[in-house]
């Protein structure tokens, strides 16, 4: 261990590594434990409680037992909570940031800028708690009054991905906890520590014992599938790759299970003739590059008019090339490592299969570092359509850039993939940018901005992109039943 400072430790070592089940830290019921690695230098950096399909059941029957209290406790208790450990969250950024790099890899400023937004999730929460209303109105033909009243769904499962290993969390827990929903979140194998220091967050903020559990588990599948065929389970929320998300909808038809589904995403980033390149460019970086390309919406192909695409890949390369790759808790380092080996290897597989096809590397296109999964900040020119990098998510440091001649070809090359997260979008003509928008089939558009992500806004997808919103207005809905009362008055 090495590698690992004082500090890295003192932070490492104020995570509880247990279950929280029920509101207490546990073993689990077999004893073992799940090691926690460092992408950068690829050591141990400490182990986690691995929970068993027993110690999920256990978790849901925590979560069942909470839920008639929880639903009955005021809103504004329940907000309060939700601010509270938005507070705390704030209080401690600094190790929660140090924390997040260590299991994750990302450089320390950008884990800082996630544990942001994963607390506003709660603070916008927290204010929406007190805002969940029905309705009451009189039947059209008279004789009747119609009462609408929103309750919360009930017991939850959550399972979350890795690459953002807070805030996909808070995105969910944050509306569940005002709406009065229980919990059981099973957060990605590779990142245990940052849910659980929420949870430990959480459990110093007052929220009730039950109401949030978290199992970190390396058997994903047997712990969640007992869960989502049990009739005491009432939603599932599920952040992670569209492959998994398909076998989770499937479980899921046995109980016709409320379910929403953020999955995976194939983001073309589009760059008319008419653009400002210095704010395309700019907005390239940061839809490229923020959290190492591996994000949902990071944009995963560039289709730019032909007229610019020259200018406009040899200034993002000069971009890119300027960018310091390393190890993401030392100063200066913008780029970390990838999570592990096989998303490097991944990555580096759609690059030789574009570079085979006829593309070109203006900068980087192979791994790098004597020890862990590092690859370099790429941008791929002249890339076929045929190159596997243009259908596949990459999840990684590489841009490739294409060419298209009309709108009509940039619609349809946009609109070309199984996916339908976001698109990014480049053009100072406002008509052509409502036109574009409305064709592009996304839950979400960029319009000259190369990040949409907002807790104030409904965040989703369309097509096998998944289905649901978290955040805005739209995110408490997926945690709430709607319920018609029929009131006789003649
Ligand atoms: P993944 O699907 O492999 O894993 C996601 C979660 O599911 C993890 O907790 C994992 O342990 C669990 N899991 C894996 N197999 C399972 C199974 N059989 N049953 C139950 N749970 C299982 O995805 P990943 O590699 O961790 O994350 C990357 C993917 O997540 C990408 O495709 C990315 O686009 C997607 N993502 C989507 C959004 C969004 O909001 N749309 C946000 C972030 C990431």
């Amino acid at each position: 261990m090495e590698t690992v400072s004082d500090r890295e430790q003192a932070v490492l070592s104020a995570v509880p590594t247990g279950l929280f089940i029920a509101g207490e830290w546990r073993e689990s019921r077999s004893g073992a434990r799940l090691d926690v690695e460092d992408p950068a230098t690829g050591e141990v950096l400490t182990s986690v409680a691995n929970a068993t399909p027993e110690d999920g059941m256990d978790a849901l029957a925590a979560a069942v037992d909470a839920q008639q209290a929880w639903a009955e406790t005021a809103p504004r208790s329940r907000g309060d909570i939700l601010r509270g450990a938005y507070e705390a969250i704030m209080d401690r950024i600094d190790d929660l940031a140090l924390l997040m790099t260590l299991e994750m890899g990302k450089a320390v400023p950008e884990s800082k800028a996630e544990i942001t937004y994963a607390a506003e999730f709660l603070r916008w929460f927290s204010e929406e708690a007190v805002r969940v209303a029905g309705r009451y109105s009189m039947a059209p033909a008279g004789g009747s009054r119609l009462l609408t009243m929103k309750q919360p769904v009930g017991p939850c499962l959550f399972i979350t991905p890795w690459n953002f290993p807070m805030a996909m969390g808070t995105r969910k827990i944050g509306p569940a906890v005002a709406a009065g929903c229980t919990m059981v979140v099973k957060p990605a194998t590779e990142t245990p520590l940052s849910m659980l220091a929420l949870a430990s967050i959480f459990a110093e903020a007052g929220l009730p014992a039950g109401v949030l559990n978290v199992v970190p588990t390396s058997s994903a599948g047997a712990l969640s599938e007992p869960l989502i065929r049990d009739p005491r389970l009432r939603k599932l929320s599920f952040t992670g790759s569209t492959q998994v998300g398909r076998k989770l909808i499937e479980q899921s038809a046995e109980q016709v299970l409320r379910v929403s589904m953020e999955l995976g995403g194939n983001a073309p980033f589009l760059v008319f003739d008419d653009a400002d390149l210095d704010a395309a460019v700019d907005g390239a970086v940061q839809a490229k590059m923020r959290n190492v390309g591996e994000a949902c919406t990071a944009a995963n192909r560039f289709h730019v008019h032909e007229s610019v695409a020259g200018e406009f890949a040899d200034r993002l390369a000069a971009r890119l090339a300027a960018l310091r790759v390393g190890r993401g808790t030392d100063d200066g380092v913008d780029v970390g490592p990838l999570i592990n080996a096989k998303q490097r290897d991944t990555v580096e597989s759609l690059v030789d299969d574009a570079v085979g096809r006829g593309a070109s590397a203006l900068t980087g296109g192979s791994r790098t570092g004597d020890a862990g999964y590092f690859f370099e900040p790429t941008v791929l020119a002249d890339v076929p359509r045929d190159a596997r990098i243009l259908a596949e998510e990459v999840f990684g440091p590489v841009a490739p850039v294409t060419t298209f001649t009309s709108d009509d070809d940039a619609v349809a090359l946009a609109n070309n993939t199984e996916y339908g997260l976001v698109a990014y979008v480049f053009t100072r003509d406002v008509q052509r940018a409502l036109r574009v928008c409305e064709r592009l089939e996304t839950g979400m558009v960029g319009l000259n901005a190369g990040l949409v992500s907002n807790v104030a806004a409904p965040f989703g997808g369309v097509k096998a992109s998944g289905f649901g919103r978290e955040g805005g207005f739209e995110g408490i809905e997926e945690f709430l039943e709607t319920k018609y009362v029929s009131i006789a008055l003649p």
